[in-house]
């Protein structure tokens, strides 16, 4: 079914497309792809140029916002009102932020220290959520305008080293553009996705990602088992990247040109020195020219100025892998990622590090948003082949007598994931059963999440207890859940499916987290309540059943004794007192114990009556 959406705003009747677009919002550039002709695709600019957008976002004196190419010259003309970098600021406070606060060139707002930061940009203040968001629109404009369809469904990437409130910050950047963050992925593990690394789950591999971009440097190590991702160790430098590199070359024109460079010329400095930067790649010599003078660079001087730069990168990789516990010989592939890495420098040093030739033919500035769109393409269910590569954020279970909660799959286990546990029924001649299926880390399910329930039908009636029912749950790579119930003495069988992946947001998930922790001691109390409660009404029964079956040997004065402490019992169930509920049980099956074996004796003795042996 198509579905037709209409922008308000234009008036323009747009189809919704499918597509899950993967997005990479980066601290220098963001940029958007998506699954083209089975391959993941960067989205190019309307004229064809570039698929890199600037990650600057400018306000205009009347409010208007530009972002991307056009903002970039905003960042000469009017710095106050333009932002670059926003994802420093992602998930941050005002603390935080307090001593790299001289290094941005716009004003950040310490009104509350604790809370969220925000930046004044002209007269008013903007979260970084706010501006990230804008990036976003912008990338989504450019990706709708070459599908000519809305897109609604998008993955993001973060860095391994991001937290939880960054995490979040990013989400709720992407709601705040009209996005549906079907999931924040690690910028390593998508990198590693585009070459293809966990694609084929017979392949055991660790891989180092070596992350060089225009202000950031990390190094993720990844160790990637059966289409699971896991994060060994990360290092880096959050104050190093290509920038740093500009600087270095402008430092030395500034003492080989002298008198040329002033306060005013510094920015359109800095942009001569990234191109012999870029050139230099490529070439041996830089020759331009700056206010009239001739300005030049030979390959071998920059080599020079940069390698303790290169070499601090290097230091942050010996780093990660002694966290990791590995050693250079243990890495399968070394990923170059980011657009600095197009250094031949940083290239040699990296291999000479590693001990390999590093993998570097996909474009670094795309390889993050490439691999963002192969996880969209799985997670659309389009690679049925591809398994992805996640933990279950909260446990799953079923509802079981009482209204407690029994995990069948506990939190954090990695999926895909098969788990089934044996039940019975718990009344005489039971022939439905109710599966209630939650997720949550609750002890009773009043206080975790529903996911859905079914009634198992068709149990041949048998005493309670008797039935063998099997409760299985297969979780698959993509969050999608399988309940089957069966019963094995006759066959009996149901089944339902669940998505479970999208249920729940991060926020909620860390609200049911910490409620699970704050109650943890409540919880366990009425569990043992509960289950003294169930054990008893099994018991009162039992003895009901035993008195009806055993008159005719028992003394007048034991079914007095009997009745009796079986109505003691039952008052205790109606109370909320655990171990008062256990000694009433407890004197019951004492003074019932006897009776008991005499009746059996009994009636063994009945049976045999006239049998010889
Ligand atoms: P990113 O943050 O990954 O987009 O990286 C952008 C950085 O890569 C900037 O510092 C650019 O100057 C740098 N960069 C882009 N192309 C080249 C190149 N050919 N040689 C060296 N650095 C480059």
């Amino acid at each position: 079914m198509a579905r037709i959406s209409i922008n308000l705003k234009s008036a323009k009747v747009r189809k919704r497309s499918n597509i899950i677009i993967g997005i990479d919002l980066g601290t220098t550039n963001s940029l958007v792809a998506y699954m083209k002709d089975g391959q993941p695709t960067a989205v190019r600019s309307k004229d064809g140029q570039r698929t890199l957008v600037p990650s600057i976002v400018h306000i205009s004196e009347n409010n208007q916002v530009v972002v991307g190419d056009e903002a970039k010259n905003d960042l000469i003309h009017s710095p106050e009102r333009t932002i670059y970098s926003v994802k420093r600021l992602m998930g941050k406070s005002y603390t935080d932020l307090e001593e790299k606060k001289s290094m941005f060139a716009y004003e950040i707002l310490d009104e509350d220290e604790d809370k969220l930061v925000k930046v004044k940009l002209g007269m008013r203040y903007f979260s970084p959520i706010e501006l990230s968001a804008e990036i976003l629109k912008a990338l989504k404009q450019r990706i709708e305008d070459e599908l000519d369809a809305e897109v609604t469904k998008a993955v993001i990437t973060v860095p391994a080293y991001f937290n939880d409130t960054q995490r979040q910050a990013t989400r709720d950047a992407g709601k705040l553009a009209g996005l549906d963050v079907l999931r924040i992925v690690n910028e390593p593990t998508a990198a590693s996705l585009a070459y293809g690394v966990g694609v084929d789950r017979q392949l055991d591999e660790v891989v180092a990602v070596y992350d060089l971009g225009g202000g950031t440097f990390d190094v993720s190590i990844l160790d990637i088992q059966d289409g699971v991702f896991e994060v060994l160790a990360t290092n880096g430098d959050t104050f190093l990247g290509g920038d740093d590199l500009d600087k270095a070359i402008l430092d030395h024109w500034m003492t080989e040109y002298e008198g040329i460079f002033t306060s005013n010329n510094l920015q359109v400095a800095r942009l001569l020195a990234e191109e012999a930067k870029k050139h230099l790649s490529f070439n041996d010599t830089f020759k331009g020219a700056f206010e009239g003078h001739e300005i030049q660079l030979e390959r071998n001087i920059y080599e020079n100025l940069i390698r303790p730069l290169v070499q601090r990168t290097i230091d942050c990789c010996a780093n990660a892998m002694k966290d990791a516990g590995l050693s250079a010989k243990d890495i399968n592939k070394v990923i170059m990622v980011g657009g600095s890495t197009r250094v031949p420098l940083v290239q040699e040093m990296v291999s000479a590090y590693f001990g390999q030739q590093v993998s570097c033919e996909l474009d670094p500035d795309e390889v993050v948003a490439l691999g963002a769109a192969v996880q969209a393409d799985v997670l659309a269910g389009n690679q049925k082949d591809v398994l992805l590569i996640d933990v279950t954020p909260l446990s799953l279970g079923i509802e079981t007598i009482g209204g407690l909660m029994d995990t069948i799959i506990p939190r954090n286990s990695k999926v895909p994931i098969n788990a089934g546990r044996n039940y019975t029924t718990s009344v005489d001649g039971q022939t439905n059963l109710k599966v209630s299926v939650f997720q949550g880390e609750r002890d009773l399910v009043e206080h975790n999440r529903k996911l859905g329930e079914f009634i198992l039908k068709g149990i041949p009636p048998m005493p309670a207890g008797i039935p063998k029912i099997e409760i299985h749950f297969i979780l698959d790579a993509d969050g999608i859940l399988r309940v089957k119930a069966m019963e094995t003495r006759s066959g009996t069988e149901q089944e339902i499916e669940i998505r479970s992946q999208y249920g729940v947001s991060e926020e909620e998930m860390a609200l049911m987290l910490l409620e699970s922790i704050k109650n943890a001691e409540t919880d366990m109390k009425k569990r043992a309540v509960l289950e003294a409660k169930v054990e008893a009404k099994n018991i009162i029964l039992s003895a009901k059943k035993f008195l009806k079956q055993n008159l005719s040997i028992l003394t007048e004065e034991e079914i007095q004794n009997t009745k009796l402490l079986t109505l003691q019992l039952q008052s205790t169930v109606e109370g909320e007192d655990k171990d008062l509920i256990n000694q009433a049980m407890e004197q019951l099956n004492k003074y019932t114990n006897p009776l008991a074996h005499r009746a059996l004796d009994h009636n063994i003795a009945t049976a045999m009556k006239g049998k010889k042996l």
